[in-house]
């Protein structure tokens, strides 16, 4: 293994634990027992690069601690290695966990109960309950150990139908509010207790260095003192202050500090992918918010599925045991990312001994629990695993059960449905939205608008509650959502005819942006639609390349007299200077979430047009200049924004914005890692290629040559491929991304038909799809769903592939097909 530079991990075995574990049973939790970790040579010159921190001593007590010891002695090592496997619901059964002893869940991003992700709150509530009851069944010799359950409540209570849905961390980081984020956080733990599930996965502490990541809005800023000052408030807020014995109070969950390290330094902005830094920026930019959390008591910190100079954070035992256990003297556990483990080198996602030698003691293990729960029940038999770094594993855990008051059956707020989207909450959202706007032009004071006026509101996202919210909304990707899915919601259309109808004014919504009285200013709301993690990955910060349709619309808005305030929804700055300069006031709105009431608190002002609330927000991130480049933050000397770091402007300070730049720069094309065959052809880099005695013919399948059917002549191999240059698609088989094939069946298999991927010499991965290709032939389009990472699981390397699908049969068969894609998987596929 890479082992980075200056901090050289020690064998496990020999860990921080133990020497954790003598103080603790000494019975002082005053003291804080940093221990110093173990550095190489080169760090001995700079022995406090890395923050110190400690969890409060109220974590534990010493009368805790001894009553983990009672119970880990009474415990089997199946009980133990259970503890520290988490898997997904969309994969266990409430009788599973009288089988197995599996000691915490989770609720992935579509993961809910019967699969629906507008599943009512008491489905929730009663499904959480029947793996509780399940789990309370075991353990002979000893109290049963009970479940923890975790889900992504990263901007409230997010999965849930009617919960109050906050701005995405990167408008919060706008609003540089400390005060509000601890109230977020409250209001967030209160939604969560009351559906019956105990932890969040949250806060997010990256510092998003490169806005072409998916995942820039997750974080509250490019700068680190933005998310210090915020780790602490939003721990407080979720957990309450930690009580000395006494576990968290009615209506805390537990937190999870994520994604430990540097997910957001990635090189290229790439998800899941690789900072390669010096040691002393990995500390300056991307580890300060976590001595703030550890101090405010955060219970658990999950590992990065990224790597740090080519090492998987999941497996650095420098990062996972020296720092953050030992310098950052953190005593909670440490849970690893979905399936993350997988990915290092040596492991599969059913045996990675190497995690938790590592320092990680709970694995999320979604649906690969089962065989890595043999594993690494294996691996303590045989000592692979030590029974020490086990043990501490466990310990933690159990620790951080006790605090939560897992054990103490105290469920006060559960079923408390009146609490979710309640006013008070509702009210702070609606807070957090107004402070998060950032203005960025108010060209002759357009803004505020006048309560009397007239006003066209237009654009795509004027009325769409969902695309206002973004990604991790509902679903994984925030997609589909409707209006009606968000019983509590505004629009911000709502909100702005709201206010306009208080005032005398009124509002004219129109999606093309025709009206039927001539407004006295135009409102457009536009930008990003909803994407979660890898998926929002971009090629360059520009907004929508080729897309022009906003531009258009504010043009002709304009060419007509009327003056146009955009509105851009975005989960990240982008190249929109075109639209900028067309426009009189441009305001990013970042993904404000359920109450967009708040755009017109702040846009709407008062009958004579004096403000009813001014401006507050300051760009966490730099804006970019063209769509060529990043605009480089903290490195003065090609720093080089369009709007800097900070900037805002407010009512109090009326400037002229002059003209930007229109020159993009040149802008690279995205490439095509999903869409292997739609609309009539395979689109760039792919084609259709065969091989052997196979022949393809165009057909219309309800639309012109939108089809083909494919026809083996059998009496040899023959294969039909979708082949294209080699790609990387590992991340979209750990993200659960399923391959869709829309296809009828015209002439049923005669002979065994494999389906399969290409990734080089050597490399297989091919499913027997016989069983379905040899049915009788019915006339009937299907679409057949099944999991990327199959192709994984029977041994493909899919980090390299040069064809994402390889039919191939030697008999005959006959099958025609509209469509061969990827796509988030909505719940239900598996392997073929
Ligand atoms: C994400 C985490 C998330 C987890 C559970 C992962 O893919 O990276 O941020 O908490 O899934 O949904
Ligand atoms: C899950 C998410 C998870 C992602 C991993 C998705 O299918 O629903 O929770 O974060 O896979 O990339």
């Amino acid at each position: 293994m890479t082992v980075p530079s200056s901090v050289v991990p020690h064998p496990p075995g020999r860990r921080l634990s133990a020497g954790l574990l003598a103080w603790l049973l000494a019975g002082s939790v005053t003291a804080a027992p940093v221990a110093a970790p173990q550095m190489g040579p080169e760090s001995q010159a700079h022995p406090v690069l890395w923050p110190a921190a400690h969890s409060p001593a109220a974590i534990t007590d010493p009368a805790t601690e001894r009553r983990i010891t009672v119970l880990m002695s009474h415990m089997t090592l199946e009980e133990k290695v259970g503890q520290t496997i988490q898997a997904d619901i969309a994969s266990i059964t409430p009788d599973d966990l009288r089988t197995y002893p599996i000691g915490a869940l989770l609720a992935g991003g579509n993961s809910a109960p019967g699969g629906d992700n507008r599943a009512p709150p008491a489905a929730w509530t009663k499904l959480i309950g029947q793996y509780r009851a399940a789990a309370a069944t075991r353990g002979q010799h000893h109290p049963p150990i009970p479940l923890l359950f975790g889900i992504d409540a990263v901007h409230g209570h997010n999965k849930i139908v009617g919960a109050t849905l906050f701005p995405h961390n990167i408008g919060l980081g706008a609003a540089r509010d400390p005060a509000l984020i601890r109230q977020i956080g409250a209001a967030t733990a209160e939604e969560v207790a009351v559906t019956g599930a105990d932890w969040t996965f949250g806060p997010t502490l990256a510092v998003p260095r490169d806005v072409r990541w998916g995942r820039s809005y997750e974080g509250f800023g490019e700068d680190p003192e933005i998310v210090a000052s915020y780790a602490g408030p939003m721990t407080l807020g979720l957990q309450g202050p930690l009580r000395p014995g006494r576990p968290l109070a009615p209506g805390r969950i537990l937190g999870s500090a994520k994604h430990f390290l540097a997910d957001g330094g990635t090189e290229n902005g790439v998800d899941q992918g690789d900072a390669k830094l010096p040691e002393a920026d990995l500390i300056r930019l991307h580890a300060q918010g976590y001595p703030p959390a550890i101090d405010a008591g955060v219970l658990s910190v999950m590992a990065s599925f990224s790597s740090w100079n080519g090492t998987k954070h999941t497996g650095n035992p420098s990062l996972l045991t020296d720092v953050l256990k030992g310098r950052m003297g953190f005593m909670g556990f440490v849970v690893g990312d979905w399936n993350a483990h997988g990915q290092i080198p040596g492991c599969t996602v059913t045996d990675c001994p190497q995690a938790m030698n590592a320092g990680l003691d709970m694995y999320m293990a979604p649906d690969s629990w089962k065989g890595l729960y043999a594993a690494t029940l294996a691996e303590a038999r045989s000592g692979a695993i030590p029974a020490a770094r086990l043990d501490d594993a466990v310990r933690r855990i159990l620790r951080v059960k006790i605090k939560a008051g897992l054990f103490d059956g105290r469920r006060d707020l559960v079923g408390r449905f009146d609490r979710l989207g309640s006013a008070d909450h509702r009210a702070i959202a609606r807070r957090a939205v107004a402070e998060s706007l950032v203005l960025l032009k108010n060209n002759g004071g357009v803004l505020p608008i006048r309560s009397g006026a007239h006003v066209l509101v237009t654009g795509d996202g004027a009325d769409d509650i969902g695309r206002q919210s973004g990604g991790w909304t509902l679903n994984w990707q925030g997609q589909g959502n409707r209006n009606g899915d968000f019983p509590h919601g505004q629009s911000i259309y709502a909100g702005i005819a709201e206010a306009l109808a208080a005032g005398g004014g009124s509002a004219e919504l129109s999606a093309d942006g025709a009206w039927t009285r001539r407004p006295d200013v135009a409102i457009l709301v536009f930008g990003e639609t909803p994407y979660a993690e890898f998926q929002g990955d971009i090629p360059s910060p520009a907004f929508h390349p080729g897309d022009v349709r906003d531009l258009e619309r504010i043009r002709r808005l304009k060419a007509a007299g009327v003056p146009v305030v955009s509105v851009f929804l975005s989960g990240r700055p982008l190249w929109v200077n075109r639209e900028i300069n067309a426009s009189d006031a441009f305001v990013a709105a970042w993904l404000p979430g359920t109450e967009g009431g708040g755009v017109a608190d702040v846009l709407i002002g008062d009958a004579r047009g004096a403000p009813r609330r001014d401006f507050r927000g300051r760009l966490s991130f730099s804006w970019p200049r063209a769509a060529d480049r990043m605009p480089g933050h903290r490195d003065e000397a090609r720093y080089e924004p369009q709007f800097p770091y900070g900037y805002g402007l407010t009512y109090r300070d009326p400037t002229d914005v002059p003209p930007l730049s229109e020159d993009a720069g040149q802008a690279a094309a995205p490439p095509n890692l999903e869409r292997y065959f739609v609309a009539g052809h395979a689109p760039d880099p792919w084609r259709l290629s065969l091989s052997g005695p196979v022949s393809l013919k165009a057909i219309d399948a309800g639309a012109q040559e939108n089809g083909r059917t494919a026809s083996w002549a059998g009496g040899a191999p023959g294969e039909l491929a979708v082949t294209g240059t080699a790609v990387d698609l590992s991340r979209q088989a750990t993200g659960d991304m399923v391959v869709s094939f829309r296809y009828r069946l015209d002439g049923p298999a005669t002979a065994p038909v494999t389906l399969g991927v290409t990734c080089g010499v050597a490399c297989a991965g091919t499913l027997d799809v016989s069983r379905r290709l040899a049915a009788p032939a019915d006339g009937v389009w299907r679409t057949w769903k099944f999991k990327l990472s199959c192709f994984r699981s029977a041994g493909a390397d899919m980090s390299r592939i040069t064809a994402p699908f390889v039919l191939r049969t030697a008999g005959t068969l006959t099958v025609s097909f509209t469509e061969i894609r990827l796509v988030a998987n909505d719940g239900d596929a598996g392997c073929p």
